[in-house]
């Protein structure tokens, strides 16, 4: 059995839980009490293979706690990196993250850093508050030669699943 083990990175409030939730319960929570990191696992069936799925959230990594984050990095498969598109501070976080990730990169043994990175723009239903066009977020994923996704974990049940089973397939299973 194949375990795959995916870090969910981004600023506090962009939904990483709320994104994690509604994969694994196919719900949306409003307000989910998220004060100190988690380790989600669930036991999944993908293209006929069977998986231990473990899901790392941080709560409120940002580039600040690089240490954590590099040993984030020599754990994880696969990076699902989060950002607002109704909020700019949030965005430019989840630039710094990835060049944290490229860089790391160079001394990673675990996996291709770039093609294991996804970078989602979460709260598509908040698209009249935009602050990140939908370019930029695209651009910045093809600079890191990583996936790109623009959703809303409050609205986009299949979406959000068909994200995580491409981070899945990409981290382990191809
Ligand atoms: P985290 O700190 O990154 O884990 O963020 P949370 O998952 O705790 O979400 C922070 C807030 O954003 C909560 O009030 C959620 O209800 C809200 N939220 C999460 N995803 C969405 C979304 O897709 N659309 C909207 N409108 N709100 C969302």
């Amino acid at each position: 059995m194949n375990d795959i083990k995916i870090t969910v990175l981004g600023s506090e409030g962009v939904g990483k839980s709320a994104l994690i939730v509604r994969f694994l319960t196919r719900r949306f929570i409003g307000e989910y009490a998220s004060s100190s990191e988690c380790i989600y696992r669930k036991r999944l069936s993908i293209d006929g293979r069977q998986l231990n799925l473990e899901l790392y959230d941080p709560c409120s990594q940002t580039c600040e706690g690089k240490s954590s984050l590099n040993d984030q990095m020599q754990w994880a498969d696969g990076f699902v990196v989060v950002y607002d598109i109704s909020d700019r501070s949030s965005f430019l976080a989840a630039k710094a993250i990835i060049h944290l990730i490229r860089e790391q990169h160079l001394g990673m043994t675990k996996r291709d850093a770039d093609s294991a990175v996804f970078l989602v723009g979460n709260k598509q239903d908040l698209c009249h508050m935009r602050e990140v066009e939908r370019e930029e977020g695209q651009h910045l994923a093809a600079e890191a030669k990583g996936h790109f996704y623009e959703l809303s974990a409050a609205e986009h049940c299949q979406e959000v699943a068909l994200m995580f089973s491409k981070v899945i397939r990409n981290a382990g299973l191809s």
